[in-house]
């Protein structure tokens, strides 16, 4: 059973969180001997992924200088980002693989820590069955990693069970800009959001969770644009609005109707562009027509009046934009505020101008590129569905197996949960996934991988989920590895490698590498460099 060696107290005590404040050398070090070179690479701490250059001295970051030339943030940082460069030498980072003991976690060389994931895989696999294990990604991997994460759940494990924590944010969204749009992309660039005439921020606080974003509202605001903010809390970015709409938590869904039915009480809709690109309009103006200022005020405790401002700015405006996050996505009815959204956009003709459209504010570092390639429970790389035989044929033909092959789709992150609770998952490998903190309910999730036989984690830092494994493998960080990722923007960004991983860590591919080598797979992982990857 995987338990904690120790009480968190004491893992805390070895393993951290420590506060470090000090690069490797500390700073008399860095003005003494200054970097040899600076790397221009991104922030990886969330998914706007700012410019930043590295500064690298004896293969270690030692510190950042701005990279203001790169146009998203024109050197501009958040805190998070000022502190990035401080992760890579911090003094909890694991540079050994660890095995868990009586007393403790001990060092393990590799060879022995991945003989033993592997056979603990294959014990389990034999004795339940091939969906017994299940495989944990995140949305901070790099494209190439979060590709080979689900290449080597469905080649390597054959189980159709893989899901990351994206599935805990973003996936309303992209679920409903797929069932709209039929991509799942944020539509136009942030350099669009200075050019709208009002700016509709819903269920995001953007001062404090995507504070580059903020510098964008201000030029909007410059340029004369109006902000209105639906937010149940008064956030920064909620003092600073031109109106505000105290949104009663989980009615989001009717005050966006709501404001629909305004606009089409009032004529505002574009009737050119629905017609030209739109259907099922009228279903559409069917479902919002219960939802008058009155009704909506009374459901949604917004006052009546504000609704009615907020429409007829928005309905009047040429070019309006609306911008959304976590709030109205983390929701049980996430897919339907999202589209509630594209709906009033759609109905505005607000979409496919400049300084007009829905945007969604991805969260993690690569939030975008990790969950089109691959780790989704219900999609291969691509954005490929599953369970679309076509797709099933192209993926397998670049794999070189058989279509029959490839799983059908599993559990997602949360009904792995469940259903390790069931006894039906017995094994998981978790990578970039903390779930013990991410997951809603703690007590449930941690009582969750107390009923695993094994537990593996790749992880640089032995995190609160990691207290629970049996073995941790030392993976790597974002500058130690070369690869892409897909900012806020949907636009594809180069990551280049700036240092080795630290001690005896490992670049996180190459992990899976060395395991599906062990389980008999290795001639699907035969993978060079982290470019044939991004190839393939
Ligand atoms: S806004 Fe995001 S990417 Fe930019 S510095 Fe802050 S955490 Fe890093």
């Amino acid at each position: 059973m995987a338990k904690p060696p120790l009480s968190p107290e004491a893992l805390a005590a070895l393993y951290g969180p420590h506060p470090s404040h000090f690069p490797p050398g500390g700073w008399e070090d860095e003005s003494r001997h200054p970097a040899e070179r600076l790397v221009k690479t991104h922030c990886c701490f969330c998914g706007q992924q700012c410019g930043i250059q590295l500064k690298v001295r004896q293969n270690q970051v030692i510190g950042f200088e701005p990279w203001e030339e790169f146009p998203f943030n024109r050197g501009m940082l958040c805190p998070k980002g000022v502190k990035r460069y401080l992760q890579s030498g911090h003094p909890d980072r694991l540079l050994d693989p660890l095995v868990r003991t009586e007393q403790g976690f001990r060092k393990a060389a590799w060879d022995e820590a991945l003989d033993f994931t592997a056979r603990r895989l294959r014990e389990m696999q034999e004795r339940y069955g091939k969906d017994a294990v299940a495989v944990y990604g995140g949305a901070s991997l790099t494209t190439e990693k979060a590709y080979l994460l689900g290449k080597f759940a469905r080649i390597a494990l054959g189980t159709r069970h893989i899901d990351y924590n994206g599935r805990l944010c973003m996936v309303s969204a992209g679920t409903a800009y797929k069932l709209a749009f039929g991509v799942d992309r944020s539509p136009n660039p942030w350099s669009d959001i200075p050019k709208a005439q009002v700016l509709l921020v819903a269920g995001a606080n953007i001062g404090e969770c995507a504070p580059i974003t903020t510098d964008y509202i201000w030029r909007c605001r410059d340029n004369g644009g109006r902000l209105i903010v639906v937010d149940p809390r008064m956030t920064p970015i909620t003092r600073n609005a031109d109106l505000y709409l105290p949104v009663r938590p989980g009615t989001d869904v009717v005050l966006l109707m709501g404001l629909l039915h305004v606009v089409l009480r009032d004529g505002l809709e574009d009737r050119d562009f629905i017609s030209q690109h739109t259907e099922g309009f009228e279903l559409v103006a069917e479902s919002v027509r219960p939802y008058d200022p009155l009704t909506t005020a009374e459901i949604t405790g917004v006052p009546p009046d504000a609704i009615e401002k907020a429409a007829r700015w928005f309905g009047e405006a040429e070019r309006a934009i609306a911008l959304h996050a976590r709030g109205i996505e983390h929701q049980s009815k996430g897919v339907e505020n999202c589209l509630a959204i594209i709906n009033l956009c759609l109905a505005t003709g607000n979409i496919g101008r400049e300084g007009a459209s829905c945007m969604m504010i991805t969260g993690q570092g690569n939030g975008q590129g990790g969950r089109e390639h691959g780790q989704k429970c219900d999609q291969l790389p691509g954005q490929r569905s599953i369970n679309d035989p076509e797709a099933r044929s192209h993926v397998a033909r670049v794999w070189g197996i058989d279509p029959a092959e490839i799983p059908q789709g599993g559990c997602t992150a949360v009904e792995i949960m469940e259903a390790i609770h069931r006894g039906e998952i017995k094994a998981l490998l978790s990578i970039c996934f903390n779930p013990l903190v991410s997951l809603p309910d703690a007590e449930f999730t941690a009582a969750a991988l107390e009923r695993l036989e094994f537990f593996g984690v790749v992880d640089f830092f032995l995190s609160e989920t990691a207290h629970f494994a049996d073995v941790v493998l030392a993976g790597s960080l974002h500058e130690e590895d070369e690869g892409v990722v897909a900012n806020v923007e949907g636009r594809v960004l180069h990551i280049p490698k700036a240092v080795d991983p630290p001690g005896n860590a490992r670049v996180d591919w190459t992990i899976y590498c060395d395991l599906a080598r062990r389980l008999g797979k290795g001639q699907f992982f035969s993978y060079k460099s982290s470019r044939e990857i991004f190839d393939e």
